[in-house]
């Protein structure tokens, strides 16, 4: 186990979104409203009148595939009953002067992502997370090949109050968007003008620092040595395509990404290969999750390069990564107001927290 870390207070620039900084302030004090202690999580295989349960499909809105096509199925894409945006709405006609609209065009769909109502993450097999992430590949394409319209596909999960689920049966989400979303654009643009100065990807140039760097931070004003940077302190697990790294400036306390090792823009050419592996670093890292924060509530999001005319230029300089945060806090005036996110974990502690834990 590591010593009690010395307190940090600083702000740690986010080096792909500079506005998403973050102040690392781990005295006591400082500390945000915690989320509400969770409700005991429900763990039930089946239940009676879950509409997401095997033998109820009658009670969602309309099926638009199944995972295997024929027999029992273990993954189910539906509408969603409430989508926020779709293609049924009449052209928006208020508009005036500087308050200008776009079109809620769009597709909203459900992801049951297992026949088992209370399973989490890190209980479902390898296999069965490959073929999640695969579905969400699959259902991605499609919806990019569907519409032009449709500028950016998102995937992304819910789990748990916390987190804004507000169905227990395990499940995930796909938005396909009229517009690509602001922080991605902002992803795009910073990385491409790292790359234009540096020619090479900022993702994997973090990725590299993350498993070479070492470097001793001195305090300004004594000139004593206040902590060494490790190499690997940032990793948490390392796979043969993919790793999962905490972030320098987290904005969440156990955030974690993964990424691919090898440069890729484009999560749709994820080979299946590949998502094995990635389903195995996901599991381990939701293992490590769910041990530290008990019973982990939490939301993921896949951020890649959006398909369509001028987005094939970013190729060289963007990467695609799942963002994890675990909800243990809930914003207060101090971040919406400043948009600077209060981490009171530091990030090296948290990631040696969760490097700590045995796996079975
Ligand atoms: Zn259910
Ligand atoms: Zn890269
Ligand atoms: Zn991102």
């Amino acid at each position: 186990m590591t010593d009690t870390p010395k307190p940090v207070r600083e702000i740690r620039i986010n080096p792909i979104v500079p506005a998403e900084s973050v102040l690392v302030a781990t005295a006591r004090g400082m500390r945000p409203k915690k989320a509400e202690a969770p409700a005991p999580r429900d763990t039930r295989a089946h239940v009676e009148n879950c509409p997401f349960c095997r033998g109820n499909e009658h009670m969602t809105p309309p099926q638009i595939a199944l995972y295997p096509a024929t027999g029992d199925w273990n993954i189910r894409i539906v509408e969603n009953l409430y989508p926020v945006l779709g293609d049924d709405q009449p052209q928006s006609a208020f508009s005036y002067g500087l308050q200008q609209t776009i079109d809620g065009y769009g597709r909203h769909e459900v992801i049951v992502d297992h026949d088992h109502h209370g399973i989490t993450l890190h209980d479902m097999s390898v296999e069965h997370i490959a073929m999640l992430f695969g579905v969400y590949r699959d259902r991605m394409e499609q919806l990019y090949k569907s519409d032009s319209r449709i500028r950016y596909v998102l995937a992304f999960k819910n789990f748990g109050p916390a987190a804004g689920g507000s169905i227990p049966h395990t499940h995930s989400q796909i938005i396909a968007m009229p517009v690509v979303p602001e922080n991605v654009q902002v992803e795009l643009e910073n990385s491409r003008s790292f790359h234009d100065k540096n020619h090479h990807c900022i993702f994997c140039a973090l990725i590299d620092e993350a498993l070479t760097f070492e470097a001793t931070i001195y305090d300004r004003a004594s000139g004593e040595v206040r902590r060494k940077v490790n190499v690997g302190q940032f990793v948490i697990e390392r796979g043969t395509h993919f790793i999962a790294i905490k972030p320098f400036a987290s904005r969440y306390e156990w955030e974690v990404h993964i990424l691919p090792l090898k440069h890729e823009a484009d999560f749709l050419r994820t080979t299946p290969e590949m998502l094995a592996d990635f389903a195995r670093i996901m599991r381990r890292t939701m293992q490590r999750l769910d041990a530290v924060v008990g019973g982990v509530q939490y939301n993921y999001f896949l951020h890649s390069l959006p398909h369509g005319d001028n987005f094939a230029r970013c190729e060289p300089s963007y990467h695609w990564h799942l963002e994890i945060c675990p909800r243990t806090s809930i914003p207060t005036g101090f971040e919406l107001g400043s948009g600077l996110y209060v981490n009171t974990i530091s990030p090296e502690d948290a990631a040696a927290r969760l490097r700590a834990v045995t796996l079975e």
